[in-house]
């Protein structure tokens, strides 16, 4: 072997030595920094695939705690009970869904909102939604959707607090659950904009994952 090639060899294995110290010591950063490191850097999740299976998951529990209480044919079932026996079904569904999901909720407060369906409050673990619809007599096929898509729509707001908080005990991609953390600390009201309200992160979100839910089933 020539000297240059000697020369050659030894910058080579050392290069393979510092390659292996500095991914080393990047992991020693990202166990140290925890959640942090999220911070920091958008990381990819390795197991993409089971986390969308997870987000299924979530969809079917829904779909589950709405025929143990509902039964097949939800909208027509909603329509047909009396407020009182709807507002009932409603706090149920809340219930189960909250269970299988493994989210807490200690209050479900039903009162007149006026000009918003629904909302929940991350301070008092709560969902709270609007009564008028709910006692709307006779109840029509978009209301009874309407009303369903607001409760899955504000437990879904209970579920991103949860997951960006622990993002890998709720099974949710890491990426998202910093895009959620930020949005919910730079949260938009709607009085205070209405249009950038409708658009954020969260709130689209919980739109689309209540769409996914309620386009399940018809009357
Ligand atoms: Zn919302």
């Amino acid at each position: 072997m020539s000297v240059y090639e000697k020369i050659k060899e030894k910058i080579i294995s050392s290069a393979g030595y510092v390659k292996t110290k500095v991914s080393e010591m990047a992991s020693k950063v990202q166990k140290f920094l925890g959640d942090l490191y999220d911070e920091i850097v958008f990381t990819p999740d390795e197991d993409y695939e089971r986390l969308e299976a997870c987000e299924q998951e979530r969809i079917e529990s829904c779909l589950r705690a709405i025929a143990e209480v509902l039964g097949e044919n939800p909208l027509n079932r909603l329509m047909s009970l009396s407020p009182q026996e709807r507002a009932l079904a409603l706090c149920l569904i809340v219930e189960k869904t909250a269970e299988y999901m493994s989210i807490e909720i200690d209050n479900i407060i039903l009162g007149d909102f006026e000009d918003i369906n629904g909302y929940y409050s991350e301070a008092n673990r709560a969902i709270a939604l609007d009564i008028q619809r709910l006692i709307e007599e006779p109840m029509t096929e978009s209301t009874a959707k309407g009303v369903l898509a607001t409760v899955f729509h504000e437990l879904r707001h209970a579920y991103q607090h949860n997951a960006c908080k622990s993002p890998a005990l709720y099974n949710m991609d890491r990426a998202t659950a910093r895009i959620w953390r930020t949005n919910f600390k730079n949260y938009i009201s709607p009085s205070k904009n209405p249009r950038r309200y409708f658009n954020q992160p969260v709130e689209q979100d919980a739109r689309d994952f209540a769409l996914l839910v309620v386009d399940c089933f018809n009357s």
